[in-house]
């Protein structure tokens, strides 16, 4: 890097699900003092139009299979930025370490001098879980949330590697889910998941017109289908799910239980 320009940074931050009250106050200040904003779909127009009025702004992806900007040209873009003494922010739906590139790109900058911070957001499983009133661990009913999604790279095969999700005590966040939802849930009963396991589809986790899809574990593929969201979703599996104030058809069951 030339010694007369004055170094850039780049900060990897989290927006959380979209509402800009549910930004941490370091990702709005970071936002606020951006030279450069390169952000993602699922970032909100209100969370992007905190950025002054002089920051470069970059949409890096489109929903709804549009083509979005390939991962190599962000890289070079941000340093490109960087490397004009600029404060870049990267904004990312939700937490940048969840199923947000934020390894990848935290190394290619590294690997070119540039500095790199992490700012955390508020990711899907968590947004959806408080709007809907529910925990996502519970003392004696859930110890373990498991965070995972069901896009797999190539040469992986879908049903592989859920032998973690099919304890009873364990709640399984899936991102990127809607599609393969029907394989998975099958695949965890499969492995002796309860077929009345309680879960819920969340979509548009913590935006006002947010969507509770309720169901039980066997007939989920077919409410989220009948839901037809044109949202991100984010699936929840497991005891937790019979406490959401949205689950007005799981009940009974949660009556039982804490009768029993
Ligand atoms: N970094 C993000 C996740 C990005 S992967 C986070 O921490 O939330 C994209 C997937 O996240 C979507 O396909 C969906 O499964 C989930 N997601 C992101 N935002 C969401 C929202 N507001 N409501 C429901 N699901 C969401």
């Amino acid at each position: 890097m030339p010694h007369d320009t004055p170094a850039g940074r780049v900060l990897l931050v989290g927006a959380g699900p979209g509402p800009a009250d549910l930004l941490t106050v370091r990702a709005l200040r970071a936002v606020e003092t951006a030279g450069a904003l390169l952000y993602d779909a699922l970032v909100s127009d209100e969370v992007v139009a905190l950025a002054p009025q002089t920051c470069v702004r970059i949409r890096t992806g489109k929903r709804a299979g549009a083509a979005s900007m390939p991962q190599d040209a962000i890289n070079r873009l941000m340093l490109r930025l960087a490397r004009r003494g600029l404060t870049v922010v990267r904004l990312k739906g939700g937490d940048p370490a969840i199923f947000g590139r934020v390894g990848e790109e935290k190394a290619y900058l590294t690997a070119h001098g540039v500095e790199t911070e992490i700012i955390p957001g508020i990711t899907a499983a968590s947004a959806a879980a408080a709007q809907f009133g529910f925990p996502l661990t519970h003392r004696g009913e859930a110890r373990r949330l498991l965070i995972s999604t069901a896009t797999i790279g190539k040469g992986a095969r879908p049903e592989d590697g859920w032998a973690a999700a099919a304890d009873p005590q364990t709640t399984l966040a899936l991102y990127m889910g809607r599609d393969q939802v029907e394989a998975i849930a099958a695949r965890l009963i499969a492995l002796g998941r309860p077929s009345d396991t309680p879960a819920i589809a969340v979509e548009n986790a913590g935006h006002p017109e947010a969507r509770a899809i309720p169901a039980r574990l066997d007939k989920l593929a077919d409410a989220v289908i009948t839901a037809a969201p044109t949202g991100p979703v984010v699936i929840l599996i497991g005891e937790v799910a019979s406490q959401a104030d949205a689950a007005i058809d799981l009940a009974p069951r949660r009556a039982q239980q804490i009768a029993s």
